[in-house]
């Protein structure tokens, strides 16, 4: 018993508070629908004692876990490795355990333009796009979509230096930093908005933007999932523009952190990602 025990794979998303995680119903999914024995838990880890806790983890020989607010910044001086993307972004989500050496890995970037690609797979590639918002999901978000060529990203942000920082970090040169009271003008000129700041969110005001200047192929893309449709989404929606939700952002960033514990992608067409997006709606 003890024996069986041992072989299970351990893992978890860890943060603080923890309890409104989604982690756990995808990857105890995955895990079943894959054969994989084992457990993905809610790591409830308070900010002061970060550092015993991720000793812990290692002592009980856990695969890997999920990193959430407020531990994705502090945990990456506790690993052994960092890759170059988690580095450049300054933020881990995904460590593993290989063999003792804890390696981290950020896998919210390429969360972000899977969704896009698989659901919207005409998005203007070629014209320039919109960010709005400085915080640590834009830093993602940009750096996926410099990796996918777009020509120019106008970024705005409430707070201009943010945005000016993000530039000097990334050090991506088509970065073009704008006032905010700019951004429904810049909507003439992209093919694709995104929302990455938490306006929208349950218990933030609504983000406010007119899309009266969208093209017709302009696709709007809310990274907020609590709730999906967002007053920006149904905006779009009321223009008859293309709409990306948050929730699928959050899906891939899982598939990829599934990917790198177990060199393999889980079954990602059984109808989970409807299933959830009903919950949410
Ligand atoms: P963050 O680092 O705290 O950044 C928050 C951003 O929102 C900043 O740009 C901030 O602007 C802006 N903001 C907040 N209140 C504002 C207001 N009243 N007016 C204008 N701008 C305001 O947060 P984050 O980690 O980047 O997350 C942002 C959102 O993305 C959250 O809703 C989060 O749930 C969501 N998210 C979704 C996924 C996903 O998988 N779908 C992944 C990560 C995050 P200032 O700089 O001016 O304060």
């Amino acid at each position: 018993m003890q024996n069986m025990e041992k072989n299970k794979v351990k893992l978890g998303v860890m943060g603080w508070p923890i309890e409104q995680s989604l982690s756990p119903d995808l990857h105890n999914h995955w895990m079943k629908a894959s054969d994989i024995k084992g457990r993905y838990k809610k790591l409830a880890c308070e900010p002061e004692n970060l550092k015993g806790f991720i000793a812990d983890l290692k002592e009980k020989k856990y695969l890997g876990w999920n990193v959430t607010i407020p531990h994705k910044t502090a945990t990456l001086s506790l690993l052994d490795s960092v890759d170059e993307r988690a580095k450049v972004l300054g933020a881990v989500n995904t460590v593993k355990n290989e063999d003792g050496k804890l390696c981290g890995y950020n896998t919210d970037g390429e969360g972000f333009i899977q969704h896009l690609n698989n659901s919207a797979t005409n998005w203007r590639r070629d014209k320039p796009v919109l960010v709005l918002g400085a915080g640590g999901a834009a830093r993602a978000v940009i750096m996926a979509l410099k990796d996918a060529g777009v020509p120019k990203i106008y970024l705005c942000n409430r707070t201009k230096e943010k945005a000016d920082t993000i530039k000097r970090d990334l050090d991506i040169s088509n970065i073009d930093v704008a006032n905010w009271d700019e951004k429904s003008g810049i909507v003439s000129e992209v093919g694709l908005v995104v929302n990455t700041t938490s306006l929208g969110m349950d218990g933030c005001p609504p983000l406010e933007i007119s899309l009266n200047l969208a093209d017709s192929d302009v696709v709007v893309y809310d990274i907020v999932y609590k709730p999906l449709d967002t007053a920006l989404i149904k905006a779009a929606k009321d223009r008859g523009l293309k709409t990306v939700d948050g929730l699928g952002m959050l899906f891939h960033q899982a598939v990829a952190a599934f990917e790198i514990w177990f060199d393999r992608k889980p079954d990602i067409n059984d109808g989970l990602l409807d299933e959830l997006r009903e919950q949410f709606l």
